[in-house]
């Protein structure tokens, strides 16, 4: 794998790495940080620590490079926060293409505009998960991490009521407990410390309308221009992505509601095949292109929030905060939350009451920021085809560059999904919506119920500011 390679040249090879001494110099800690995930999440809460002089000790069971099932698409506020992270030039050294433009497609309609600028990125970028993670890990253990792999933590330790550190299980088979002020769980959807602090069940979920499916394909050498596009198009209920990644592949996700999960059951590659198929424009992207490998998935998704914070412990990235893949926001979330939480609680590690209000802020700002994308991703997760007012929002943006520009500022996270119309705009809209020839009935139905989703999504804002 090049862009694996590529990015790990430089890298030195953990096993023969000199290990600096797991001591923070404090009595009876092994580490300021113990990070069980050595990921998005793990490697940004690393990073920070160790840039505030912190020692952050990363334990992940996997060896690096190594993949996980992620389509990893990046939009610009998460290409930025690589840079942040010092991770940046290792990614760009895959040859990924710079995604400097993204095109929204439904009911015919086609929008395609410049990605907006953030922090001076001005592009997305979609590279695999090897290389991505790899460059990661690297930037930790150079902003002085300790990193270790093929470690897997089993439980955790702790002081009365409070975490106190974790036992882990060595390469060679050894169980040891390391102690630590604080321990992060960095360690995904399935997070072992998530169950261990009893913070498993989610406090806020929603269950996925979609299922994912995707593979690569070796891109059409003649792709030109399309390949620094990540496009997305929907038709009917079905929902197809475009993004070329690394290696002149593209990864093409399909994202079919559940209803439809017995014909992938039967037949997975066929199925997928025949998703794309219904998608013209996305067969069409397709053209000279050619599948390779299998087709990967991930079912049964729910998005969610897990309680993320108490007593010497916290969940970062996907352990506390999932949302559903069809925004493409998890791995900026990942980065961007756990760097902050690094940052946060660099200067107060030496106080438990002062870590505990610190971090029991870090989730209720995360909570804050993130609620609304949350509420956003699982409209478009739902499953279901373009509501008459989806559609009327695309005309609005065909006739108008600034909507579309508007609507690509969400993924970016520049703009809040609701600022994407002003009130009047949509009303008049929703009205148009409801003018237009056909079924009068069921667009009324459709707005009906577009409306009650709005207004219960912004009493659950007002109720997570208040509480
Ligand atoms: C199908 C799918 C498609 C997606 N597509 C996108 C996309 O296009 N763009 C995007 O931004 N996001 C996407 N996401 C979401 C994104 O992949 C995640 O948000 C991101 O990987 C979260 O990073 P993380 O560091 O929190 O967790 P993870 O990437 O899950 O890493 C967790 C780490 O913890 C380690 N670990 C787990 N348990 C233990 C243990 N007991 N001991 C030691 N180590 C342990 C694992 O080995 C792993 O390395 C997608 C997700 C899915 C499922």
């Amino acid at each position: 794998m090049r862009g694996a390679e590529a990015a790990t040249a430089t890298r030195p090879d953990p096993a023969t790495a000199p290990r600096p001494a797991a001591t923070s110099g404090a009595p009876g800690r092994d580490a300021d940080v113990l990070v069980v995930g050595a990921r998005c999440a793990g490697s940004a809460v690393a990073v920070a620590l160790a840039r505030a002089g912190r020692r952050a000790l990363v334990l992940d069971r996997a060896a690096f490079p190594s993949d996980t099932l992620s389509t990893h698409l990046l939009w610009p506020a998460g290409v930025a926060e690589l840079r942040r992270l010092g991770a940046l030039d290792a990614v760009l050294a895959t040859g990924a293409p710079p995604l400097t433009r993204a095109l929204a497609g439904a009911a015919g309609m086609e929008i395609e505009v410049d990605q907006p600028v953030v922090d001076g990125i001005d592009h997305g970028l979609c590279v695999r998960r090897p290389a991505l993670d790899a460059a990661l890990v690297d930037a930790a253990r150079r902003a002085g991490a300790e990193v270790r792999e093929r470690c897997t933590v089993t439980g955790l330790a702790r002081d009365g009521d409070r975490v106190a550190g974790v036992t882990v299980r060595d390469r060679d088979g050894q169980e040891t407990t390391l102690r630590a002020p604080l321990v992060i769980g960095a360690d995904g959807r399935r997070s072992r410390v998530a169950q261990e602090v009893g913070a498993s069940e989610p406090e806020r979920e929603r269950r996925s309308g979609r299922d994912c499916f995707f593979a690569y394909w070796r891109d059409d050498p003649d792709a030109g221009d399309r390949r620094s596009v990540a496009a997305q198009w929907r038709s009917g209920a079905e929902l197809g992505t475009a993004f070329p990644c690394d290696d002149g592949l593209v990864l093409v996700l399909v994202q079919p509601p559940v209803a439809r999960r017995d014909a992938f059951t039967a037949d997975r590659t066929a199925a997928y095949r025949a998703t794309i198929a219904r998608i013209p424009e996305l067969a069409r992207r397709l053209a000279g292109a050619e599948m390779v490998g299998k087709v990967r998935s991930a079912t049964g998704i729910a998005s969610y929030f897990r309680r993320s914070a108490g007593p010497g412990w916290a969940l970062a990235g996907d352990a506390g905060h999932f949302k559903d893949p069809v925004t493409a926001q998890g791995i900026r979330d990942a980065l961007h939350y756990g760097r902050r939480l690094g940052e946060a609680v660099a200067p107060v590690l030496d106080d438990p009451a002062a870590l505990d209000a610190t971090t029991a802020r870090w989730e209720r700002e995360r909570e804050r920021e993130c609620l609304e994308v949350y509420q956003w991703t699982n409209v478009l997760a739902r499953g279901t085809a373009l509501t008459p007012l989806e559609a009327e929002v695309y005309r609005a943006a065909v006739g108008d560059p600034s909507i579309a520009a508007a609507m690509l500022e969400v993924f970016a996270r520049r703009r809040r999904p609701s600022r994407v119309l002003a009130p009047h705009r949509a009303a008049g809209l929703a009205a148009r919506s409801l003018l237009r020839r056909g079924d009068r009935r069921g667009a009324v139905a459709s707005l009906g119920r577009d409306v009650a989703t709005a207004c219960g999504d912004a009493l659950e804002r007002a109720g997570a500011r208040r509480g």
